[in-house]
């Protein structure tokens, strides 16, 4: 297991971790501020200042990218389908040109919650095989552009509004499913907020190996949780036993960045230098 105490070399910032202190450039300058090396923008951010502009300065700050957050929300009714096809292809053409390594994806939950103006359903078995569907279809493309498809997990609460993919080993299944071959261009983004509580979590990963995990995201579970989207924990402050969980990915091969991703309307209130310094000095400590 790498050693993390040292530096923070490792260390990537998920850009919505600090997303209402400032834009995207800012958000650079900031990482740039504090050597770190990495981050994972979401699209909203790129698009805020420009994908030519957003790319320029990652390019300038001499960072690299994690990941790209997100493409996926497939399940839709059929008159919005087309719209989640078009949605996602644009999202691999982006990720393609800012050189992110994957494209994470969130699912979708049911249709009405996932594509908005979707006629509602409570059919969770049909999302869930519309996602199937969506993603060997988004894999095509993706297999054009070279860039991999990580599929995350999300908890079992967000499975209306999110991702009813709520397992590492639903997730793998899919994988499994769809690239038989493990081609390298299907994994998974397995977040700790996510999976820590599956009794099935460590045969997962040993399962997953190294060319399904494409990426590593950390953050921590409080109790009580007050707000299952923006009540996320800084690492150490909360239950999950982060390291064996890292353990477990590294013990397989991974050799990646372990990403930073924060939602939080506590730590979205302090100053961005604060919220970095924090960060790293937990990034040395208990991740
Ligand atoms: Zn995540």
């Amino acid at each position: 297991m790498r050693d993390f105490s040292q530096d923070h070399r490792w260390l990537s910032l998920n850009t919505a971790t600090v997303r209402r202190q400032g834009d995207l450039a800012a958000i650079v300058e900031a990482c740039a501020r504090h050597g770190i090396r990495a981050i994972d923008p979401w699209r909203d951010q790129v698009a805020a200042i420009g994908l030519d502009r957003a790319g320029r300065a990652i390019r300038d700050a001499g960072l690299e990218l994690s990941g790209y957050c997100r493409g996926g929300m497939f399940v839709s009714d059929a008159a919005h389908r087309s719209d989640a096809l078009d949605d996602n292809r644009r999202a691999v053409d982006e990720a393609k040109a800012l050189g992110a390594p994957c494209i994470v994806l969130v699912a979708g939950g049911l249709p009405q919650y996932s594509r908005p103006g979707s006629a509602p359903s409570k059919d969770i078995a049909q999302a869930r095989a519309q996602i199937d569907d969506a993603i060997a279809g988004m894999l095509d493309y993706a297999r054009q552009a070279g860039l991999p498809l990580a599929i995350e997990p999300l908890h079992p609460a967000y499975a209306a509004d999110r991702a009813c993919v709520n397992t590492t080993k639903q997730a793998l299944d899919i994988c499994d499913r769809l690239d038989p071959a493990r081609s390298g261009m299907l994994g998974v983004a397995l977040d700790v907020y996510h999976i820590w509580w599956d009794p099935e979590l460590m045969p997962q990963i040993a399962r997953a190996g190294k060319d399904r995990l494409l990426a590593f995201h950390v953050c921590d579970w409080l109790v009580p949780t007050k707000d299952i989207l923006n009540d996320r924990g800084m690492m150490g402050d909360g239950v999950i036993d982060i390291r064996s969980v890292r353990a477990a990915v590294e013990a397989q091969g991974f050799a990646g960045y372990s990403e930073i991703e924060i939602f939080s309307d506590d730590w979205w209130g302090k100053p961005i230098d604060e919220v970095l310094r924090t960060c790293i000095e937990r990034h040395r400590t208990v991740v």
